[in-house]
């Protein structure tokens, strides 16, 4: 493989695995000559998971098949043969000069050059229960020292008003306290007490406020209390989690299960049996060194039209939640993928003597009021495409398995089947 001229891709995830199948289908085949390339996809993870479905499937794994929930990414690869390699490893330096990178292999760090790179690393949680913050391994242990102290629990803080604070806020408080009779607007006497801090004067910043004050009903039926207006400053033993984007030393798989107290900046104090922090997301790119390649929020920057990294020499791009292009998102993903895939295209070929005609392909963010929110497994709120949707819609497309019913076409490649 190295004497061919890799195309290396960062990250088996929706952004990753979507660019690695559709680079595979429709770029290596216009090739003057295909077999001198070859794409090696490299990721610190080596199944794909449906991320969206963690605030449920933190709590048990009854809830969904394991099987669809985690995927080999090396299975979904083995249709193509040859001209693929997948790398189960972390990235730890881009030597963009170069044009080559550093990864940790097991115990050994391989040495890998590039021809085309394509980094889609991602954003880690601070909380490790919501993503492949390091492995499968790493996740399935914070799962797990979750759940066996959830039994015990009594309170249960949760710090973060976007959809991850409120979807596992609703989750937790059906499966601990069940809901509230069609007649009650607030589930009396909950078992467990579960608390959500948010920052802002309104939950879910991204939709309008009447969906966030829906919201709001729909967790209290599950006996959920909501606090606005209050930022977590400071958590024991937890560190410097706290909610302002601080310092960040990122809870462990133990802290997960750890009894908390908490500073709030109103001035009060909260004990917690479970902590969970549910706010923001910081980028994957402590690989990048070079501050020319990030922007202020340590995103990879990205030219927002045709998704290169223009900093970073030749045939370089981003996509997905580590790109500054877009909101982080899975429908933003999904577009971008055709956009990146036909520059990837337009690039090699010319650098193969091959001009295509026409202009770059450009993309554009959808900024349109777009998020599903579900509260436990019957109720929702959200908007598409800025309509409003009933909460039957909401549970019917997102809330009975949180996106599950989609990706299995985007792991096997079949939804990047066409070059769109
Ligand atoms: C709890 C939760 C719920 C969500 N719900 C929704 C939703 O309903 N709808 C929606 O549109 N979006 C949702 N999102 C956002 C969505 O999950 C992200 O937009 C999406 O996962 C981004 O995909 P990605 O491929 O860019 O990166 P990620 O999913 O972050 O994956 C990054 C990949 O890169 C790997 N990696 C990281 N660093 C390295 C390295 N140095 N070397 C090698 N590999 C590395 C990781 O192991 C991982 O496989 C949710 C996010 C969370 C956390």
């Amino acid at each position: 493989m190295a004497e061919k001229k890799q195309i290396v891709i960062l990250g088996g995830s929706y952004s990753g695995v979507s660019t690695a199948h559709s680079v595979l289908k429709h770029v290596l085949p216009s090739l003057p000559d295909s077999s001198a390339y070859a794409v090696v996809l490299i990721s610190a993870s080596s199944q794909s998971m449906c991320r969206p479905a963690c605030p449920r499937a933190l709590i048990s794994d009854d809830y969904f098949n394991q099987d669809k929930l985690f995927v080999s990414i090396p299975k979904q690869f083995e249709q193509y043969k040859s001209n693929f390699r997948f790398i189960n490893g972390t990235v730890t330096e881009l030597h963009h000069e170069q044009r080559t990178l550093s990864v940790s292999v097991a115990d050994a760090v391989e040495q890998l050059s590039y021809y085309a790179l394509v980094i889609a690393t991602g954003a880690s949680t601070f909380s490790p229960l919501f993503g492949f913050n390091r492995d499968e391994a790493f996740l399935r242990a914070s799962w797990t020292a979750f759940r066996a102290a959830l039994p015990a629990a009594r309170s249960i803080v949760i710090a973060g008003g976007g959809p991850t604070g409120v979807e596992t806020a609703g989750e937790l408080g059906e499966h601990l306290n069940g809901r509230a009779g069609w007649f009650s607007s607030t589930l009396a006497n909950p078992k467990v007490a579960v608390t959500l801090v948010s920052a802002g004067d309104n939950l879910l910043p991204n939709l309008r406020p009447a969906l966030a004050q829906k919201a709001e009903r729909y967790l209290a039926k599950v006996g959920v209390t909501v606090i606005k207006n209050a930022r977590v400053k400071n958590v024991s033993p937890q560190g410097s989690t706290n909610q302002e984007g601080g310092t960040f030393s990122g809870p462990g798989v133990d802290d997960v299960a750890a009894k908390a107290t908490l500073s709030l900046d109103n001035g009060s104090t909260m004990d917690a049996d479970l902590y969970i922090p549910a706010f923001g997301t910081r980028p994957n790119t402590s690989f990048i060194k070079a501050s020319s390649l990030l922007a202020s929020d340590r995103r990879v920057n990205t030219n927002e039209s045709t998704l290169r990294v223009d900093a970073a020499g030749p045939r370089v791009y981003a996509v997905g939640d580590v790109g500054s292009y877009a909101k982080p998102a899975i429908h933003q993903i999904l577009a971008a993928i055709p956009v990146v895939t036909a520059n990837i295209k337009r690039d090699l070929l010319a650098d193969a003597g091959q001009t295509l005609a026409g202009e770059d392909r450009v993309f554009k963010e959808d900024t349109r009021e777009t998020q599903m929110i579900p509260i436990g497994k019957s109720k929702g709120v959200g908007a598409a495409m800025g309509y409003k949707l009933p909460s039957f819609m909401v549970w019917l497309i997102k809330g009975r398995d949180y996106w599950l019913w989609t990706t299995g076409n985007l792991w096997s490649g079949k939804q990047w089947a066409k070059e769109g």
